[in-house]
């Protein structure tokens, strides 16, 4: 298996728990070496269902944070237009750190650290061949590339790469908010807030211990940032404030105080994403089908995962035919996200911000 995010531990976990070991190659040197990134809602039928099958869902029932759900959406005047917060017993979505998610998948498995796989070779005499950063290779019986948007497997079975969407995020943090920041923990309240704007927006979460992501969505070509250094704070800081101008003082201020700033240019596969059926290999998650970041990679990610592993460990039937029949699935569910998320993702950061609005209130009713 390559790749150790969401997906990759929770199809590692699933067979761990089915008493099958699998061996998990991971580029990263260590689970630390990033930072884990922000907080994650696990949806009741996708993500939480993952956990369930994995014999985890009380543990994540434990760590993660109902009332995370909230949502406030803003004007840029800083007008409150919709402030929703979730019933007591309300555990459709709740959120979780991916640090404490990956600590929690992570449990007894034995991750390979600092492997990187660079390429992948079915239909070798001795079976699917992988080729190492380091010069090594091994080979193995079934690869499942869990390796992300830059997937290094997925050139094994489809010729397509990632495009561009045309939307650009860029990403920034603040720490201890509630002592540092209390009027913007006001803000943020116990979830999240968001506001939209023509063609942009700007969203805030909450993570646990008083760790805020903010990120700034806007419509841009790719190369926006060509006469900019983005290792440069304060430029990119400047930036952002230039392109949020006329917003609300306490909606800049996320920006304001934001200490570092990381750029996420948005990539996706095209939204019915397959490919012909290669023996010994197959993808899942971001690999298999990247779609805009609307709280559902994550989630799909790992229900492909815990899938895959499932009807792998119940065999004793081909191996290959349960590969083929978890491939039809994952197509068929992934086609439907992507489908939603495109469109969503269209009015979400629209020249019309009332768009954002009525899909809010679509999805968020009452
Ligand atoms: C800003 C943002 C916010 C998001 N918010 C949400 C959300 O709220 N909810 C949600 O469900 N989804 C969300 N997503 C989407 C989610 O992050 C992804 O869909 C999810 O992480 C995909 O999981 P994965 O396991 O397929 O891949 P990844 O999480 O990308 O993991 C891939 C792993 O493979 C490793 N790897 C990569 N290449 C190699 C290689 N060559 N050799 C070995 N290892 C390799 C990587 O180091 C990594 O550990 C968000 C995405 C973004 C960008």
């Amino acid at each position: 298996m390559v790749g150790s995010g969401p997906g990759g531990l929770t199809f590692a976990r699933v067979l761990h728990r089915h008493g099958h070991p699998v061996a998990i190659l991971e580029r990263d040197p260590a689970p630390d070496a990033r930072p884990p990134g922000g907080t994650l809602d696990l949806h009741e039928g996708l993500g939480q269902l993952a956990l369930d099958k994995a014999g985890l869902l009380a543990e994540f029932q434990a760590l993660s944070r109902p009332e995370g759900q909230a949502m406030r959406i803003l004007d840029p005047d800083g007008t409150v237009l919709r402030d929703w917060r979730p019933g007591p017993d309300d555990r459709a979505n709740p959120e979780i750190d991916r640090g404490h998610l990956r600590d929690l998948l992570l449990g007894p498995l034995d991750v390979q650290w600092g492997r990187g796989v660079t390429q992948v070779v079915p239909g070798t005499r001795d079976g699917v061949l992988v080729r190492f950063a380091d010069g090594r290779q091994e080979t193995y019986d079934l690869v499942v590339g869990a390796d992300g948007a830059w997937s290094r497997t997925r050139p094994a079975v489809s010729a397509v790469t990632p495009h561009y969407t045309g939307v650009s995020v860029v990403e920034t943090a603040l720490d201890d908010v509630d002592t540092r920041h209390p009027d913007l923990a006001r803000l943020i309240g116990h979830g999240s807030v968001a506001v939209y704007g023509v063609n942009r927006g700007l969203v805030a979460q909450r993570n646990s211990g008083g760790h805020v992501k903010v990120y700034a969505q806007f419509r841009a070509p790719l190369d926006w940032h060509a006469d900019l250094d983005l290792a440069d704070a304060g430029a990119v800081r400047s930036r952002l404030l230039a392109l949020f101008d006329g917003w609300a003082d306490p909606v800049l201020d996320l920006l304001r105080h934001g200490t570092a700033f990381v750029h996420r240019p948005l990539h996706v596969l095209p939204v019915s994403h397959t490919w012909p059926h290669v023996a010994g290999v197959t993808l899942l998650g971001d690999a298999a089908h990247l779609m805009p970041p609307l709280g559902a990679g994550a989630n799909l990610a790992m229900l492909d995962g815990a899938e895959l592993a499932e009807s792998i460990a119940s065999g004793p039937g081909d191996l290959d035919e349960a590969v083929r029949a978890f491939e039809e699935r994952m197509w068929a569910r992934a086609n439907r996200w992507a489908t939603i998320t495109t469109a969503g993702l269209e009015r979400l950061v629209s020249p019309d911000p009332a768009e954002a609005l009525a899909l809010f209130d679509r999805v968020q009713p009452s």
